[in-house]
């Protein structure tokens, strides 16, 4: 750290990613990644279309994948806007919106959103759960100031009701409610339906998961043409070439390849149930996922050892040393070889503990 860095940003302490292993090839179930490659569709597209125009700056409007993104969620491109991943469009929501009140969101959610709070100067508010880590919508409810809530939230895996959140919507029109659908397709009720009616209503979504463009870095905002408009007014004034020109490809083909979307998805959700099960039959404590991941407490030791354990065979998943999450793990529900690994070495595991 320079002398020179302003006192706000010199106490912050920044995001911490999950491991991005470079030494040897892990089982890597510890970021919520895809499993499956992209689409067919986007790989032919970046070989064959783009590569001898990248001397072109990108279309700062991202007109054709807004249009496309539209397309499928039946709404009309000013209702969409684009990110580099959805963390950037989180960026400019919380710069947008957070107010000398501060902004809300659940104690045990996306690590970000406190880190971005603090990065903007905003007294972050942030709500306990319930014991059995769902959230409690009452206490959203008659906030009066902006709130953030993943649904599915992360790193619990449970999913809230839309009539819960369409009180949280209700009771603070005066306020921007962020729903960040980063996992909602795999599981949960989407807040769409609500878009037309909740002008308060903004919700966020990536290309990260379902999509399988984690490297791309894409993410996108589903808001009325007034709560886009102010994304655009951030975005332009910060780097309006924020999505490069193979990731807008990309995001094209990958939102209009729908066949290989719900192919992915649909295996994905096969899984999670199958290790879910599997995993509870061995003594594990399962949560209830509606996401492409599972949070799960081992049996005969913490979540710490069976995390290094794990790691140690060549499995990587992720452990949070918070005190009201350390007994868990987070693994990310790969392909059906990766999850036999888990499980294979998950039980050798527990017989070296058990012996
Ligand atoms: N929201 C949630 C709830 C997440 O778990 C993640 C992934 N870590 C993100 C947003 C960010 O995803 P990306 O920036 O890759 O779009």
């Amino acid at each position: 750290m320079s002398r020179f860095l302003i006192d706000r940003l010199q106490s912050l302490e920044p995001y911490v990613p999950g491991e991005q292993p470079q030494d040897m090839r892990y089982v890597k179930l510890n970021t919520n990644e895809s499993p499956f490659p992209p689409s067919p569709r986007v790989v032919d597209a970046l070989t064959r279309q783009i590569i001898s125009r990248l001397n072109l700056y990108p279309d700062p409007l991202a007109q054709t994948l807004r249009e496309t993104i539209a397309a499928e969620y039946g709404l009309a491109p000013q209702n969409v806007f684009t990110g580099n991943g959805s963390d950037e469009v989180l960026a400019f929501a919380f710069m947008a919106y957070g107010s000398e009140r501060g902004f809300a969101f659940p104690e045990i959610g996306y690590g970000f959103y406190p880190v971005y709070a603090r990065l903007y100067g905003l007294k972050p508010a942030a709500v306990p759960l319930n014991k059995d880590f769902s959230i409690p919508a009452e206490k959203f409810c008659n906030l009066g100031k902006p709130i953030a809530i993943a649904n599915p939230n992360a790193p619990t895996s449970l999913a809230m009701k839309r009539n819960d959140i369409e009180r949280i919507l209700r009771t603070n029109a005066g306020s921007v409610v962020l729903i960040d659908e980063a996992y909602i397709d795999y599981g949960g009720e989407s807040c769409l339906p609500l878009l037309s009616r909740y002008p308060n209503l903004l919700i966020v979504r990536t290309y990260s998961k379902s999509r399988s463009l984690a490297g791309g870095r894409l993410g996108y905002a589903l808001a009325s043409a007034e709560i886009i408009d102010d994304l655009n007014r951030v975005k332009n004034s910060f780097n309006p070439y924020s999505i490069n020109s193979l990731t807008m490809l990309a995001g094209i083909e990958a939102m209009r390849d729908r066949a290989y979307f719900t192919e992915c998805v649909n295996s994905t959700i096969v899984q999670r149930e199958k290790t879910k099960a599997d995993l509870r039959g061995l003594g594990f404590s399962v949560l209830d996922s509606a996401s492409n991941f599972l949070f799960a407490a081992p049996p005969y030791m913490s979540g710490e050892a069976y995390y290094k354990g794990l790691k140690q065979k060549g499995v990587l998943v992720r452990w949070f040393g918070d005190p009201k999450l350390k007994d868990y793990v987070r693994i990310t529900v790969g392909n059906e070889t990766q999850m036999r690994v888990l499980l294979d070495k998950t039980k050798e595991l527990l017989e070296e503990v058990t012996a």
